[in-house]
């Protein structure tokens, strides 16, 4: 059931996943996805029932009187929710609305088609069902007391489109309350994705990672996790060189009060500066932050084989040609635009990672399992592309290298290599509530 279509695949990653501005002259975008959604029945997803209906005995078994067995079953054992109803493979998809792709706090209902369409990811990719909830408050706290109040109806909870710093403590809060996986995926898919592509990039710059002076351009939702993540991958901490919109992020500034808690710890002593000073020397550039903000000269101040993972959407912090041009071809270069290599694309985790965590009923979504899924991911993009993936790209030649760190978005092994890191992760960490044999697990995944 989780097989996958290459060619419908193809389509899906031109037409989902094309990052470029939706302002495009002619390229009629707006006006077609108006359209898509609007065609009846309005929105993209729908219930369907998964046991016979047809009979009144069907009905029966399906709510009252029937019912009441499965009811009391789970009221002696709560395991057993994941036995008779669909919690198991539905994932809550919450946001208020507050910082939703690109566009900013347009509010929880302005939100929904976004929502609703990363439940069709999750059903497109890893088969899981989603519930889009949307939340039309601000406070964090309440946002928790919601989700609290929910758990018992999903298997895990993706946060969504939540702004910072208020994303932080949401998720922080929730993981302690909850016993199921909680994962904001503006945090950690971009993370993780990234992280992937650092460690290969590393590997094909031939430098360690522990050697690494890391410069972020960025110090919201996704670059803080990110550079949490990046040391949990090997870097160091005092290596890294942390920007807001104010500059280099020093303990001055920290000691001044100016900045918040999540921006204090990665504060540097050293005397503050611009972007182009933290960039001069680094070997790597993580741009979390806004299109256009460095330069030419600011690549060519880089150490040799510059790593440069320009993230900003949709425009990168500095474009692939302009970046490529600045130096004797040198870089190893990553955005989030499908038009040019090495895209980073969150669904190259989300839907693997619950996937996995969801078929071992994993409590929570741990630092091993992070981890796990950017190893995983790491691994796939060294070994040879099966031919359907590299027609799918209009046969440019798809090799482990410079222009290839990480695995493309429609590559149907992505699924299962990476959900069973993930639950192998999970059971070697104690997040798993079940164990499950791996190979057979891997096996099914791939029928
Ligand atoms: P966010 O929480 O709003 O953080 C944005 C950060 O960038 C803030 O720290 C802000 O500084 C800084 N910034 C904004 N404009 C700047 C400028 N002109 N110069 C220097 N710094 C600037 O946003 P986010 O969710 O982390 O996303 C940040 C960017 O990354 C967006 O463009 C988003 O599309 C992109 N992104 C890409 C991927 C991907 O490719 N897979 C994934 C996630 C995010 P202050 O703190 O001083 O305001
Ligand atoms: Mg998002």
């Amino acid at each position: 059931s989780h097989h996958l279509d290459i060619r419908q695949l193809t389509k899906l990653t031109f037409a989902l996943f094309l990052v470029v501005p939706r302002s495009v002259p002619g390229m009629g975008l707006d006006e077609d996805s108006l359209e898509y959604h609007r065609t009846d029945p309005p929105g993209k997803i729908e219930i369907s029932t998964t046991k016979p209906t047809n009979t009144q005995r069907d009905l029966s078994l399906a709510y009252s009187p029937g019912v009441a067995a499965p009811c009391l079953e789970i009221d002696e054992d709560e395991a057993d929710a994941y036995t008779y109803t669909a919690k198991g493979n539905l994932v809550g998809v919450v946001s208020n609305g507050s910082a939703v792709l690109g566009l900013g706090d347009i509010g929880a209902q302005a939100s929904k088609p976004v929502m609703e369409g990363k439940g069709v990811l999750f059903k497109r990719f890893a088969d899981i069902d989603v519930f889009d909830i949307e939340l039309d408050e601000a406070d964090p706290e309440k946002i928790v007391e919601a989700v609290t109040m929910m758990e018992p109806t999903f298997g895990g909870v993706n946060l969504e489109d939540i702004k910072a710093p208020e994303c932080f403590t949401v998720e922080e809060r929730l993981r302690e309350e909850l016993d199921i996986p909680v994962f904001h995926d503006d945090q950690h898919g971009t993370a993780i994705i990234s992280g992937a592509a650092l460690l290969n990039a590393a590997d094909v710059a031939g430098k360690d990672l522990g050697d690494l002076e890391v410069t972020f351009s960025g110090a919201g939702a996704s670059a803080i996790a990110t550079a949490r993540f990046y040391v949990s991958l090997g870097i160091q901490k005092e290596n890294i060189t942390m920007c807001d919109s104010s500059g280099i992020i020093t303990e001055k500034r920290a000691n001044a009060g100016d900045i918040n808690e999540y921006k204090q710890q990665f504060a540097r002593d050293i005397p503050g500066g611009s972007l182009a000073d933290a960039m001069a020397g680094a070997d790597v550039f993580v741009g979390l932050s806004a299109g256009g903000i460095v330069s030419q000269e600011m690549v060519a101040s880089m150490a040799d084989n510059p790593i440069i993972f320009a993230m900003a959407n949709p425009d990168p912090e500095i474009g692939y040609k302009e970046a490529k041009a600045a130096r004797d071809d040198d870089v190893i270069m990553a955005t989030g635009r499908s038009d040019y290599p090495n895209q980073v694309n969150n669904v190259l985790g989300f839907p693997f990672i619950f996937r996995g965590a969801l078929d071992v009923r994993a409590t929570e979504i741990n630092e091993e399992m992070k981890v796990a899924c950017a190893e995983a991911l790491a691994d796939l993009a060294r070994q040879d592309v099966p031919d359907a993936v590299v027609k799918a790209y209009g046969d440019e030649p798809l090799q482990y290298g410079p222009n290839y760190i990480i695995p493309k978005p429609v590559d149907p092994r992505v699924l299962f290599r990476v959900a069973p890191s993930i639950a192998e992760a999970a059971m070697e960490s104690g997040a798993a509530r079940t164990e499950i044999d791996l190979e057979a697990y891997e096996e099914e995944l791939e029928a």
